[in-house]
């Protein structure tokens, strides 16, 4: 396990069996039910979904929910805090309707609701809601249609709070609620000025884009005084950041956000909430780390920095305590979504066996040959000077005519032998040239998996984001390779440098050797959050199969859904070809051909079949038993 660290970022959700398979744990009754997702992926091949496919699991849902909620209970009731939490999850982090859907149903019993940043996710909020006594928190810029949804939620009998980000709409919401008659229920975001370390920092600060600075929001106290609302403003916002890696940061953004609570409640809000937006981050590289993709801090030391510090700080000021809301996204849904898929094709950088050497050896080889016998660590460098050298000059002569194809072949082939020779002698020393710390990775074999890094893991190559990446069987044999991964588009971005291996961050990933036709699948982890839906079209490869998995206290396990991924078609009428149009000019085609009698009617028949079929299929490498039985 610490090669991959399954046990450091899984969470309690995932963890090795003893025959070497990634497992599901499902804990019922003080018993923990491990699940193999290889079982899962033999139920797949039974109802014929091919790889890739997005693996959910509904129990993480449900039990991230559970936790976030009780555990924020158990610190209220251990230091005497005298008022709730209620938690709301940001549609934006993942908007599909099953997963929100799920969240409306295992959060009802905890009144966990919802935060919206558009008129869409608004209306997804509302169609889904299920308990009344849950929040709807409207974020973003609000138009007078969007106001207008919120109004009506209200009048529903929905708590549903318009949060102002700007001056700008704060005529708008008066106006409309004075219009219907209805009494907002309005919030302010804070511009925080506590700066915020780790990638999504620039959220926080005073160039954020967010929030009104405390001119504006005396500014608004004024205006709702004005108009007679001020006891419409209910709640504060404070978000302080995504993904925040350091327990200090929030906990010093948390007293920040309970000054501004403290003065605007003297100013006469009638504040009853707190809002402290998301943060709650994923320790996507297991390594408790207050830098990078990690954190240092538990759920329960997160609970219990911010009601300690809401009821010291309000306390001194003899506030009664609010209603603790955070709006937490990744934590509550980035492990929920497993990405699977299959290795289509290794290629390795292996040094073919050596060829003979000829009488009449052009110089330039002898030399390269040569390089073997002064191999030893003392010189390591000079021979690395000296193949480089070489191998150039051979490249030179060859442009000029002066070497033939061959010859560069054999001089190709003696280099990388050379290379491979160097990378052994490296690896028997304790200390290496700073030049050929990176000669190891650039060996490494290339691993094709079937996916698309665009459409399925957008911010591993937009932003660098890691997610762990694990061989979902065979955890049980030693892995040989050192390899990168590739995806199946065409661009030369569509891959994988950068993976946590022991707890490091390595360029390469250790996998195992996979024979020709052999099955070979990886799973790519926590990637419940943000991936599903910014993911794109990158050479129109479409949204991937989904499959959602409920586990039974009895180790069983039962489909809940299936979503087949995009076909050709769907992806094509995306981006507005029109399908019935493109198989109609296609037939032409063919037709056309069969009057010039470039083919048979009998293969006009055959290419039309297999054209329509593809039309139909997956957009992914297809196995080709599944192509013959869609045939
Ligand atoms: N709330 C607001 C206003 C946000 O902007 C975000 C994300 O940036 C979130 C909540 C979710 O944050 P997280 O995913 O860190 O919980």
């Amino acid at each position: 396990d610490n090669l991959y660290g399954v046990n450091h970022w899984g969470g309690d959700y995932f963890s090795i069996n003893s025959c070497g398979d990634v497992v599901i744990n499902n804990p019922h009754d003080g018993d923990v039910h491990p699940i193999s997702i290889m079982k899962i992926i033999e139920g797949m091949q039974d109802r014929e979904l091919q790889m890739p496919v997005l693996l959910r699991f509904e129990n993480i849902l449900d039990q991230s929910i559970s936790k976030l909620n009780e555990t924020f209970q158990q610190v209220i009731n251990k230091v005497g805090y005298q008022n709730k939490y209620q938690g709301v999850y940001p549609i934006k982090v993942n908007q599909q309707a099953q997963i929100v859907e799920e969240i409306a149903q295992f959060g009802a019993r905890y009144n966990h609701g919802f935060e919206v940043g558009s008129k869409a996710e608004m209306i997804a909020a509302l169609s889904t809601i299920e308990a009344t006594d849950s929040l709807i928190i409207c974020n973003g810029y609000k138009d007078q249609e969007f106001i207008e949804l919120g109004l009506e939620a209200i009048k529903l009998g929905y708590k549903c709070f318009f949060v102002i980000e700007t001056l700008t709409e704060l005529p708008i919401i008066v106006e409309r609620s004075q219009a219907l008659n209805i009494r907002p229920h309005l919030g302010v975001r804070a511009k925080m000025t506590s700066q915020i370390s780790g990638h999504w920092g620039a959220t926080s600060g005073e160039r954020s884009v967010f929030g009104l600075n405390s001119n504006q929001l005396i500014k608004a106290v004024d205006y709702l005084k004005q108009h007679a609302m001020l006891d419409c403003l209910e709640l504060l916002h404070c978000h302080l950041g995504s993904q925040i890696p350091n327990i200090r940061d929030i906990r010093g953004g948390v007293v920040e956000a309970c000054r501004y609570y403290a003065d605007l409640c003297n100013e006469g809000a009638a504040l009853a909430y707190i809002d402290l937006g998301g943060g709650l981050a994923v320790d996507y590289t297991g390594r408790q780390s207050a830098s990078g993709q990690s954190r240092n801090y538990s759920l329960t030391e997160y609970c219990e920095d911010i009601v300690d510090t809401i009821k010291a700080t309000l306390d001194q000021q003899g506030l009664p305590h609010p209603v603790i809301v955070t709006e937490s996204g990744r934590a509550t849904v980035a492990y929920t979504s497993v990405l699977l898929f299959n290795v289509l094709d290794v290629v390795d950088f292996e040094p073919e066996s050596l060829p003979q050497a000829s009488d009449n050896e052009h110089q330039l080889l002898k030399n390269m040959r040569e390089i073997f016998t002064y191999m030893k660590p003392q010189r390591v460098q000079e021979c690395y000077n000296d193949a480089q050298y070489y191998r150039d000059e051979v490249r030179e002569l060859f442009k000029r005519g002066q070497i033939d194809l061959r010859m560069r072949s054999v001089a190709e082939t003696l280099y990388f032998s050379i290379l491979h020779e160097i990378k052994n002698t490296l690896a028997t020393m304790e200390r290496m040239p700073q030049e050929l710390a990176g000669l190891a990775d650039s060996l490494a074999d290339i691993y094709y998996g079937n996916f698309s890094l665009f459409q399925s893991l957008p911010d591993s190559w937009a932003i660098d984001q890691l997610f762990p990446i694990v061989p979902i069987h065979r955890l049980n044999e030693e892995p040989t390779r050192r390899a990168m991964l590739a995806d199946i588009t065409c661009d030369c971005d569509g891959k994988i440098e950068k993976f946590v291996v022991d707890q490091k961050v390595e360029k390469t990933l250790p996998l195992h050797s996979v024979e020709q036709d052999q099955e070979y699948y990886l799973g790519v982890f926590l990637v419940g959050a943000y991936q599903e839906t910014l993911g794109d079209l990158h050479n129109l490869f479409g949204d991937t199969n989904v499959v959602s998995v409920r586990l039974n206290a009895d180790s069983s396990f039962e489909f809940v859904k299936e979503v087949h991924g995009d076909t050709i078609e769907d992806v094509l009428s995306y981006v507005e070809y029109q399908p019935h149009e493109i198989k109609t000019r296609f037939r032409n085609k063919v037709e056309a051909a069969v009057r010039e009698g470039k083919i048979s009617a009998r293969e006009r028949q055959h290419m039309i079949k297999t054209f329509n079929a593809s039309m139909q299929g997956y957009t992914y490498y297809e196995k080709e038993e599944a192509e013959t039985q869609q045939n």
